[in-house]
């Protein structure tokens, strides 16, 4: 049976030249608003997981359990939990998308539908390349997954003369800050397009460890937790709690789900399905461990992975083809690009392995004309997608 989904087949393959930036957030969606909003998820469950001799300090994870309480409405409140410790040397040589998904264990049973975000502190000298072309002290990307937080506390630690390991708790905040929506409002953008232009605010454009340091020491950041954010990001964070939400978002474990009625786009760190099929037949435990095989068989700079599921339950061949052709218009190019490239694919496995429509009485047909029947009833287990 297909190991991705349970009751599910796939085709799959990868995106090569798809890779995200850091760049300017896409509109088509608002993932920040699962924090900052109260429903479909009313607590918020965060995973925070490090290699060895990159984990935060404790105080930090304090700092950090307060200020998401702070601006989450979350009544059924913000559990942070410290997850997995991996020794270095299990860690060298892996690239930061198979530590990412390794570490993701995603929310226990008792929290299903909270709210996900996931910490990463690695250690880019243990990395096989370079993140982003270079070193980033954090980052977040806008696509294809937007709730893993990474921060490269071994660049922390190393830059100057290990001065900037103090902004650990500072560093955080402003990459947790861009997973909560900051900065979109363009009445205070700053000239990069994707922060602050008010240089007391954490999410002021910083141009590394000079910035930081340079405004910790004028304008006293240590005092307050509670101006980590100016005035206008804080007013943002209160429009954005306070405002419509986007109804098509939800988290299913760590799997982030945009519903787009004839099917759902299912997104891990650099892994996309597209699924075709009602969302109670996901079995997210397999969507990560599938997620996790395709990271650690592909090369690592080798892109974004993505692929299409249909589930059993599905309708018939007619209604895939419609669902793929409704893919094809997605506001997401990626998923665009998935369903013209493997959309056929799936529908001719479709085709070889849908159970025969129910039964229909067919007129007898005459004796003598032979007629080839199109959809070959299923039967033949199927392996995995190639
Ligand atoms: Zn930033
Ligand atoms: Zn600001």
């Amino acid at each position: 049976m297909a190991v991705l989904l349970g009751l599910a087949f796939l085709c799959g393959g990868c995106a090569t030249g798809q890779a995200p930036e850091k760049a300017a957030w896409p509109d088509f969606w608002q993932p920040h608003l699962l924090y900052l909003q109260r429903a479909p998820c009313d607590w918020l469950y965060v995973e925070i997981d490090a290699v060895e001799g990159a984990e935060p300090k404790d105080a930090t994870v304090e700092a950090l359990r307060g200020m998401l309480q702070r601006w989450c409405d979350k009544p059924g409140g913000v559990r942070v939990v410290r997850d997995d410790l991996l020794p270095r040397d299990e860690a060298r040589g892996l690239a930061l998308t198979v530590l990412d998904l390794r570490l993701m264990d995603g929310p226990p049973k008792e929290a299903e539908g909270a709210a996900y975000l996931h910490i990463l502190f690695y250690d880019h000298r243990l990395l096989p390349e370079p993140v982003l072309g270079g070193k980033a002290y954090g980052h977040v990307l806008a696509l294809p997954y937007p709730a893993t937080v990474y921060i490269d506390r071994g660049n922390l630690k190393t830059s100057w003369l290990g001065l900037a390991n103090c902004f650990e708790k500072w560093l955080l905040f402003h990459e947790v800050g861009h997973a909560l929506g900051l900065v979109r409002n363009p009445d205070h953008l700053h000239s990069d397009g994707t922060h602050c232009r008010h240089a007391s605010c954490i999410m002021y454009g910083h141009g590394g460890v000079a910035t930081f340091l340079a405004r910790a020491f004028t304008l006293q950041w240590f005092t307050s937790d509670e101006k980590e954010f100016c005035c206008q990001c804080r007013q943002d964070l209160a429009a954005m709690r306070d405002g419509p939400p986007d109804e098509k978002l939800s988290f299913v474990g760590p799997v982030l789900v945009r519903a787009e009625g004839q099917y759902h786009v299912l997104a891990l760190p650099n892994d996309v399905t597209v699924y075709f099929g009602p969302l109670d037949t996901v079995s997210w435990s397999e969507v990560l461990d599938d997620a996790r095989r395709h990271a650690t068989e592909a090369a690592p700079s080798s892109g974004v992975y993505g692929g299409l599921a249909m589930s059993e339950r599905f309708g018939g061949v007619d209604e895939l083809a419609a669902a793929i052709e409704g893919a094809k218009a997605d506001p997401d190019p990626f998923v665009r690009w998935l369903a013209g490239e493997l959309g056929e694919k799936l529908i001719a496995a479709a085709k070889e392995n849908m159970p025969p429509a129910p039964p229909v009485e067919s007129p007898p047909r005459p004796s003598g004309h032979e007629v080839r029947d199109a959809s070959r009833a299923g039967g033949d287990e199927k392996g995995d997608g190639p």
